[in-house]
């Protein structure tokens, strides 16, 4: 089977492996699409995973085969799949928090989603693997483990009907960020970005008002469509330092910032202290998804609440990884989210 191997920078290469064998209880996909995700792109151009790794989550596939004992899934049943599986027990799990679980971090699907199969465990199968309706997609399934991440972001930024939502940063997924704010019924959205592509795209997926923020004061702009109160609910889906203390600074009294972005590990941010106390501001993050969230993006994306096919603007087969990784980095392009396809 052909997979594409990460090695450096513009350095993936296609190489053939043997086919995995199955133990008891696990799964041979057949990968159909697998989006390509910002902390693979961030991972390929940082570097900050060993040469040899195959990237790739967000994958959409079939069975082509399964191991001794899997009772709930047939071959040739379309799957979505998801690559972490959190042990449910743990401290961490225990409080709600199953994307820092240790367990969660060890497990992973193999090779990895830019292959052209890939092995899945028993506990993958058990927990993780999405059997889909024939009415959704290959590239909706591979958009299912992104939505997940933002959903988790919504709950636990706890949006109420009526909120005011700003969105910083309106990539892959503040795109998809701003659409389940709709969906919650905030009234009003508003996305904030720098690049005017994404914040055309945000304008056509929904958002009410856009902030372009290498243009305008984001502050002042902010004031004067909430009426001077300030946003009550804030995603901050860049890592940039500075628009985690300027959303702090934007948020109403009461009104809650979540960071979504992955920042340097050193990375330290400064925040005006007293926003915490005396407004009330609540500061939250909200890191992935767990197989909590699967059933209800798969409804999500199934019935178009969220429209995720809008968002794929270009394809790549999987021998053009490389060139996939540099068009979804390149500020001309006019890419939202890219799909890995097969050769
Ligand atoms: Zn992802
Ligand atoms: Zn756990």
């Amino acid at each position: 089977m052909k997979a594409a191997v990460y090695y450096d920078v513009n350095d993936i290469r296609t190489e053939d492996r043997a086919l995995p064998e199955l133990e008891a209880g696990e799964a041979l996909i057949k990968m159909h699409a697998c989006g390509l995700c910002g902390t693979d792109i961030h991972k390929a151009v940082h570097k900050t995973v060993k040469p040899g790794t195959v990237l790739g989550h967000e994958v959409g596939g079939e069975i082509v085969k399964l191991g001794e004992g899997v009772g709930n899934f047939r071959i040739g049943d379309r799957v979505f799949v998801a690559h972490h599986v959190p042990c449910f027990t743990c401290h961490a799990c225990q409080r709600g928090h199953h994307t820092v679980c240790k367990q969660w971090k060890e497990t992973n699907i193999e090779p990895g989603g830019f292959s052209e199969y890939i092995r899945l465990s028993p506990l993958h199968v058990k927990h993780s693997m999405v059997k889909l309706p024939d009415s959704v997609t290959y590239e909706q399934a591979a958009m299912m483990e992104p939505t997940a991440c933002a959903l988790r972001a919504v709950e636990r930024a706890g949006i109420r009907p009526g909120d005011s939502v700003m969105v910083v940063g309106t990539g892959q997924v503040g795109a998809i960020l701003l659409q389940l704010s709709k969906a919650w019924h905030a009234g009003l959205v508003i996305a904030n970005d720098v690049s005017e592509y994404r914040l055309e795209m945000a304008r056509k997926l929904g958002a009410d008002r856009i902030i372009n923020g290498a243009k305008e004061d984001t502050m002042a702009s902010v004031m004067e469509m909430t009426e001077g109160q300030g946003v009550d609910v804030i995603f901050v889906a860049a890592a940039v330092p500075a628009l985690l203390s300027s959303a702090v600074n934007c948020a109403a009294k009461g009104g809650t910032v979540l960071s979504f972005a992955i920042f340097n590990q050193d990375t330290t941010v400064s925040v005006v202290a007293n926003r915490i106390c005396m407004d009330e501001v609540s500061l939250i993050g909200s890191y992935s998804s767990t197989p909590f969230e699967y059933p209800t993006v798969l409804q999500l994306i199934r019935s178009h609440v969220i429209d995720v096919d809008s968002m794929v603007t270009h394809r790549f087969p999987l021998s053009k990884l490389n060139e996939a990784i540099r068009t979804a980095t390149d500020p001309e392009e006019r890419c939202l989210k890219v799909m890995i396809t097969p050769d």
